[in-house]
This record gives C-alpha cells, structure tokens and sequence, in this order.
C-alpha cells in the first residue's frame, strides 16, 4: 500500500505523519505547489506583519522530520491533472505519479472581487509570500484599505493599526459577520475597530480600484472614495479544486465526502481541510470548515481510519482571531442557534455570547479574552448541559 498526499499543509502534512505514527509503514509521498517547507498560516495575518524583528514562522514540515517520518516530500510541484482510473495525478512538468490511496488536501486560495486590479499596492493574503509582501508593504507607512471585516481583515487592519497607520475597513454587509454571530453580536465584535481607531465602511461595495499603476484608492459604488496607497481583499477562500475538473470527481463548492472522508463513488480517494465538503459529525450540517484546528482533526482522523483504527471523538468546530491584542473564540457555530445569553462588551475588553438550540441547550458560544469560558462550555457541551449550567445566574439575552 502506498499513499499520495497532494498539498502539504495543515491537512495534508498531519495526515502524513499521523499515518506514520499509526504505524504506516508503506511509501508516502506529498506534492507541495509552493516552494517552502510548509509552514502554519495563522502567524501571517497576526505575528509576521507586526514591527520589529520578523518572527519565525512555525514549520510544519522540516527536512528533518521528513526524513524521520521517512517522507517523499516534492517542494514546487503542482498537480494538473488526475485520472482516477488509472489511478495517476499528472504533475505541472507533466510527470505521471501513480497512486493506490490519494488524499486530496489542496485548501483553499484567497478570493478576489470581481473588479479589474493589476495595480501594484492590492494584495490578498494566503501565503508566505503574500505575507512577506505585505509586511514590506506596511513599513513604506501606507495609508491602508481593508477590503472584507472577516478575520483576515480583521486582523490586517488590527495589524496596520497597531503600526499607527490610518486604515479603513470596507465591509458589503450592514453588520459585519452578523452571517456567522448574528447582528447583535456581529455588531458588538465589530466595535473593536472603532475602539482602536480603524474607521469601518458598512454596507458599501467596491466598484473599482483607483489609480493607474499604483493603487491610490478605492471608489464604492456609492460614489465615495476611499483614498488607499495599499488594499487587502479579505473576501473569503475559494476551494482549490481547479486541477480536479474533467476528473469526474463530484466538485460542489468543495470536493464532498463521507463521514470517512472517502469522495464518493471513488473508494481509493480523500478529501480532508478546508476544501473537504463533508457533514460534521456533531453538528448533522455539511459544510467546509475552514478552521486551522479542524485541518488537524481531519488529518488526524482520516489517518486513524485509513489505517483501520477507530478515529479520535469528533470536536466541535473551534476557531480563534486575535484582533488589536484581543483574542476571538468561537466554538460550535452560531448560526444554528439562536442568543440566548451575553454578557460583557468589547470596550471593556471582555465579552461572551452564548447560543442555543430550541431545546434551550447551549450549542455555541463566542468570547472575548477569556480561555476559562472556552473550556467551561466544551464540558458543558459534552455532558450535556443546559444554559443555565453553562452561564449560572447572569442576565439573558432575552
Ligand atoms: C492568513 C491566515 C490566517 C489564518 N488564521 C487562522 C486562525 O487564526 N485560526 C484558525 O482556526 N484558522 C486560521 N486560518 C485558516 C487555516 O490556516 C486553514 O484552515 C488551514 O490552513 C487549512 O489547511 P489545509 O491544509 O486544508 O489547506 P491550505 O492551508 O490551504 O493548504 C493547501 C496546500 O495545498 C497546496 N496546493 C494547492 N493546490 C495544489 C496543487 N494543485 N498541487 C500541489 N499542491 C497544491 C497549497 O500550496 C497549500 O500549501 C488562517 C488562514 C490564513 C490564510
């Protein structure tokens, strides 16, 4: 039995040494698009753009560990093309490699907004590189433009703001991530950018950029202008599944998958990361997660399943954002509930929103600087518990 394992990030490198750590002893080799050892990508939009010396970004993959876990690890090699019959991924210098279990962990890449660009000064943030550009780009002392209050934005601006810059935040909807929190509490988390002098543009969308060579704004619809010497787009992530077209893998906004992360109708091949659309376990909905953690849980769960072991108890999604020195959790998702509880504000730097399911049982929480309540409501989850185990006697919601 062998194993190719196509992208080399959260998913794809977890996946490869959790199999080795199960006792796969067969050939596993990982392609990798990009030239780097793999690396972690939270740090990119958090620790790397801060002023000062550039930290080291954690790898996730040295040449050390490769040979240890005895890896075939190819740097620089793009997957262009898969034949499922006869079992081969076709390389971007047109090497066939031939499989008999495929993973498929190829992510995702940053979204652009369907406006023309070309111009020196707008960015996207995904990779290394894109990181790297940034933070050069941030000591020139722009005056910057966000364009999307999700997380990466978020924490873009966090992180120009932190260098004393004027930033702006453009955002399509009314209450940013009110999609995800609600309106009340989007609109709460949201004040942290006004809080530490980010001004926030909702409800606008962008018509185009401005300028000729270099970007010196950005026009809204509207008819405002938003003057700008570097622009991040933080709209989202697109699954990469471009090479995967003709294949006659089913591709649905993401490539779905069972409960073992087998495609389907195709035994021999997986899906796992942000790209893998599947139905989580505890939450009965089918989505792609696209949390760093949940990468891991994937990996660490198709590799037990893959080597016939029983895979570890499903978790809850879980991600975090760390905005001008405050720390966002969110565990479950919000969305499927409805608020039943908060408390705290972010202008006094602490802040906790708890949802519930129509049996009133606590099914999601998001938090602000507390670590305490994080783990307070995954016990409580577990066991079973109600919202008033979970909160005691604060002031509800509603
Ligand atoms: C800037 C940034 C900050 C983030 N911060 C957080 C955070 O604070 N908390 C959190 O929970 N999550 C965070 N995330 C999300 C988290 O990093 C992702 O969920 C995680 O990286 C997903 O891992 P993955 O392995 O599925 O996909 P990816 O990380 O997207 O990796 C896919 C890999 O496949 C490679 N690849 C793609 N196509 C091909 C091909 N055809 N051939 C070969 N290789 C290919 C790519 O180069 C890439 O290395 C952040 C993401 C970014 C970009």
């Amino acid at each position: 039995m062998s194993f190719l394992i196509v992208g080399a990030s959260v998913a794809g490198t977890r996946t490869a040494i959790a199999l080795r750590q199960r006792g796969f002893a067969g050939r596993i080799v990982l392609l990798e698009s990009e030239e780097h050892w793999p690396y972690d990508k939270p740090p990119l939009s958090k620790d790397l753009l801060a002023e000062g010396d550039v930290p080291d970004v954690p790898r996730l993959l040295t040449p050390e560990l490769a040979a240890e876990f005895d890896l075939d690890v190819r740097l620089g090699v793009h997957a262009t093309t898969l034949d499922p019959e006869r079992q081969v991924v076709v390389t971007h210098t047109g090497e066939e490699i031939t499989y008999e279990r495929l993973v498929i962990a190829t992510g995702a890449r940053a979204r652009t907004l369907p406006v023309p660009s070309g111009l020196a000064g707008v960015h996207t943030l995904r990779t290394l590189d894109d990181a790297t550009a940034l933070r050069e780009g941030l000591a020139g002392r722009p005056r910057v433009a966000v364009v999307g209050a999700g997380f990466i934005g978020a924490e873009f601006a966090s992180a120009a703001r932190r260098r004393g810059l004027d930033v702006t935040v453009i955002e399509t909807l009314a209450v940013p991530m009110s999609q995800i929190l609600g309106e009340e509490v989007g609109r709460e988390v949201s004040s942290i950018h006004a809080l530490h002098g980010t001004e926030l543009v909702t409800g606008a969308r962008v018509e185009r950029f401005l300028g000729s060579k270099q970007v010196e704004g950005v026009a809204l619809a509207d008819g405002r202008e938003v003057p700008a010497d570097l622009v991040v787009v933080g709209v989202g992530a697109e699954p990469n599944t471009q090479w995967l077209e003709g294949s006659g893998l089913p591709i649905d906004g993401g490539v779905p998958c069972n409960d073992r992360f087998e495609v389907e109708g195709f035994p021999s091949i997986f899906a796992i990361g942000d790209l893998a659309l599947r139905r989580h376990p505890l939450l009965d909905v089918t989505a792609r997660i696209e949390h760093w953690t949940s990468a891991g849980e994937q990996a660490d769960a198709a590799a037990a399943i893959l080597t016939g072991a029983e895979p570890p108890a499903p978790q809850l999604p879980y991600v975090w954002s760390d905005q001008y020195g405050s720390r966002i959790q969110i565990v479950g998702r919000p969305s499927l509930g409805d608020l039943a509880h908060r408390e705290g504000s972010m202008s006094e730097g602490r802040f906790r929103a708890v949802y519930t399911d129509a049996d009133n049982t606590p099914i999601a929480q998001v938090s602000v600087n507390d670590a305490r309540v994080v783990a307070a409501f995954r016990k409580n989850h577990r066991r079973g518990g109600s919202l008033e185990d979970l909160v005691g006697e604060s002031t509800p919601a509603r």
